[in-house]
């Protein structure tokens, strides 16, 4: 599943080709991904030029210059390939649900297997009141995240630490990788109750999240790269992980004797795996 920097990295991706373009046409092979596509869709798009291609938590936000704002996003297995102009586009398979067409050539396939992904739309103007994104808590790469914002969201929350990063309105976007990988470097158990987070250990676990998406972005910005010399596919990067899939392992940084600690420990958290090192984590 695409998490935040997997979905930074197609904004990325996509801004230069899309930002100052116009859609000159909008085809949908279905009328629904998770959800129907909204009545109008291509009405309302087809003709508008995009201003930006911006990013809240785990949507990508393309702002149209008639006050629209398409919110997409990528679902569990969705992904996003880029025909430059001169391009040949292949045939649609069966899972090629969309496609805009740009001015100038272009043009953008949605490939969707699982049909998680979603389209939707919203006005520039109210979009933090929109269903979708009201309720999402602080941006992580932004600086409206810090260590007493995240302190008093954890405040009075009896679940586990790492239950409570994978809730959007605590902050955005960390996902079932990197809440491992941030818990991990912050030497915290994600066994630990959430209220139970101090000042002390919000500091370290803000700079954790922060330094983990910026890391996997950095990753995925090199891989984007290399992908679009090759086919132009965005969307799925192997990032090196410090626990995540790696059970039995000695973690980097600790001298865990494996033989007798077992190494890193897999445990399952309201249904989600989670990797972390016993020794190093409290
Ligand atoms: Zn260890």
């Amino acid at each position: 599943m695409p998490e935040l920097p997997e979905v930074e990295t197609v904004r990325r991706g996509l801004a230069p080709v899309m930002e100052g373009r116009k859609i000159t046409r909008v085809i949908l092979r279905r009328s629904d991904l998770r959800k129907p596509f909204p009545k109008g869709f291509q009405k309302r798009i087809e003709g508008a030029r995009v201003k930006t291609v911006a990013r809240r938590a785990k949507y990508l936000l393309l702002h149209l210059d008639t006050g629209d704002v398409v919110i997409w996003h990528l679902g569990m297995s969705g992904q996003v390939r880029i025909y430059a102009k001169g391009e040949a586009v292949p045939k649609p398979q069966k899972h090629d649900h969309v496609e805009f067409h740009l001015q100038h050539g272009a043009t953008i396939r949605f490939t969707d297997p699982r049909r998680f992904g979603l389209m939707d739309l919203g006005f520039e103007d109210t979009l933090d009141q929109h269903a979708l994104l009201k309720d999402i808590g602080p941006e992580p790469l932004s600086n409206h995240f810090s260590a007493p914002v995240l302190q008093a969201r954890l405040s009075g929350k009896r679940i586990a630490i790492k239950q409570a990063l994978m809730d959007a309105r605590v902050v955005a976007g960390v996902g079932n990788i990197y809440a491992s990988e941030a818990l991990y470097r912050a030497a915290i158990s994600p066994k630990r109750s959430a209220a139970s987070i101090g000042p002390k250990r919000a500091a370290a676990l803000v700079g954790a999240i922060v330094g983990v998406l910026s890391a996997a972005i950095r990753a995925g910005g090199s891989t984007l790269k290399d992908h679009r010399t090759t086919d132009g596919e965005l969307g799925y990067f192997q990032h090196s992980f410090a626990v995540y899939g790696r059970p039995g392992e000695a973690c980097p940084d600790c001298d865990c004797n494996v033989a007798k600690t077992g190494g890193i420990k897999n445990i399952v958290q309201g249904g989600r795996a989670t990797f972390y090192c016993p020794r190093r984590q409290r």
